[in-house]
């Protein structure tokens, strides 16, 4: 087991890492850039280096600095966290090069799952159906009309190096078609350096269904059910449960030893999700993340493992403690992610953290590096807190959930409490009779998709 581990990220999800480090008796190096350097992270850490200033491409991106803290503070392992370097098939082959051990898959797995065009035609091999559209890259505008109007109005034109749910636009009709190809792919070269389209069709009301799998070095290969993050703006998730409103355990259990199953030959080592779009009862493989996502904390309260705690355990070459059938699920979760934004405009709120209460009970987790006097960043993503609730059932969950926003205290800054304080009065939520694009409309009817994405 290692006995030194440095975690390469920020906020949240570095407190999250260190939670479970010490928690293992793991000593913690947290790297952090200079707007960060009051970090709760680095305060809880036993130890910090300060690898630059604010802008992430000299920090949090900067592999050299960190490279260089991990060899001063003698770290054992690298863990990445989520976003920034987390799905970097360079930094993860760099990090083993060095002598440190990358808490998640292999560089090879991160290479074929982080482009989008290779990761589906790799589940289709495996067995997984696909959202139709094009076999892969599609290399002009031209070749991608033929595709569209095989698969029909309206499509969805993708980046195939995208995420955080960038890169994409919709085109409805063979006249706007040109246009939209063009926006996608010089949008996706701007934010990518990689301007590889490839098609989609647009689904028209889709749930967003993902699947937490994990997988070990010894062949043990398990799934820990289902999150649906199906309550999004900007195709960002906003709100996410489990288990899924609408599954049968049929359909959780095929789908679930289906996406196991891929992992298992695959020879995955480490957490993963794969994500699908479910429409009039069919999945649709949309992506693999290859790290651990936001929303992890759901599968934890439903299942009672500790995914931070296996995550490393299965990087040190440990066998997963647990089978399939050990796994069991208990009630249900829901997560609202607190974002320091307004809850009308969205816009985003940085600012001094002037008065801070967190909710607490029972079956109320807070995942936060927010305290009283702390100076949220404007440089960095807007969450800084997300609130879980577990319940026996999802109405107790819904009315434990309403409870806990209306508890939360955080002032200073604005966030969007009010928004999932609204989302959970709307009749649809509470009846689980929601997809994709109902938040949305909820906010304020159709406005042009594109612009939307683009803004
Ligand atoms: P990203 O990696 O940028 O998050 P994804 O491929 O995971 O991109 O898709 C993000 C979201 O975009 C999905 O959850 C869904 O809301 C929407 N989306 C993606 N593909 C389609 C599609 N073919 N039809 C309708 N909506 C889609």
């Amino acid at each position: 087991m290692f006995n030194k581990i440095l975690i390469a990220n920020r906020g949240e999800i570095a407190l999250r890492i260190v939670r479970a480090c010490k928690e293992m008796g793991i000593e913690t190096v947290v790297v952090h850039s200079t707007a960060d350097a009051n970090g709760m992270a680095v305060r809880m850490a036993d130890e910090s280096v300060c690898i630059g200033p604010p802008p992430a491409r000299q920090s949090y991106l900067n592999i050299p600095a960190i490279l260089t803290a991990a060899s001063l503070t003698n770290a054992d392992a690298i863990h990445p966290g989520i976003g920034f370097l987390s799905e970097n098939e360079e930094f993860c082959r760099m990090v083993e090069e060095h002598g440190f051990t990358f808490i998640g898959p292999t560089p090879e797995h991160i290479a074929k799952m982080g482009d989008k065009a290779v990761a589906k035609e790799t589940m289709r091999a495996l067995g997984l159906p696909l959202i139709p559209g094009s076999p892969g890259v599609v290399k002009d505008a031209d070749e991608g009309l033929k595709i569209a109007k095989d698969c029909g109005f309206p499509v969805l034109i993708k980046a195939v190096a995208g995420g955080g749910g960038k890169g994409m636009k919709v085109s409805h009709n063979e006249e706007d078609f040109k246009a939209s190809f063009s926006m996608a792919s010089n949008e996706a070269k701007a934010a990518f350096g990689n301007g590889d389209v490839y098609i989609e069709k647009y689904l028209s009301h889709p749930r967003h269904i993902e699947v937490q799998v994990i997988g070990d070095t010894h062949g043990n290969a398990v799934y820990l059910g289902e999150r649906d993050c199906s309550v999004q703006r900007r195709h960002q998730k906003v709100i996410e449960e489990g288990p899924s409103p609408i599954l049968t355990p049929e359909q959780r259990k095929y789908i679930g030893e289906l996406a196991a199953g891929c992992i298992r030959k695959m020879r995955y080592r480490g957490v993963g999700t794969m994500e699908f779009l479910f429409e009039d009862g069919k999945f649709y493989f949309l992506e693999m993340n290859t790290r651990l996502q936001v929303e992890h904390s759901i599968t934890e309260m439903i299942t009672g493992v500790d995914l931070v705690r296996e995550q490393i355990m299965v990087a040190a070459g440990q066998k997963l403690p647990f089978k399939q059938e050990n796994v069991k699920f208990m009630g249900h979760a829901i997560e609202c992610r607190i974002n320091a934004e307004h809850p009308e405009t969205f816009i985003p709120s940085p600012g001094k953290i002037t008065r801070y209460h967190a909710p607490g009970g029972l079956g109320v987790r807070v995942d936060s590096a927010l305290y009283d006097g702390y100076t949220v960043p404007s440089t960095y993503d807007s969450l800084v807190a997300k609130l879980i609730v577990h319940a026996k059932t999802r109405e107790e969950a819904m009315m434990r959930m309403e409870r806990a926003l209306e508890e939360c205290v955080i002032e200073g800054i604005q966030t969007n409490i009010p928004l999932h304080l609204r989302i959970l009065q709307e009749p649809e939520f509470r009846a689980g009779q929601f997809n994709i694009h109902w938040l949305e409309k909820m906010l304020g009817g159709k406005q042009d998709e594109n612009k939307k994405v683009a803004s």
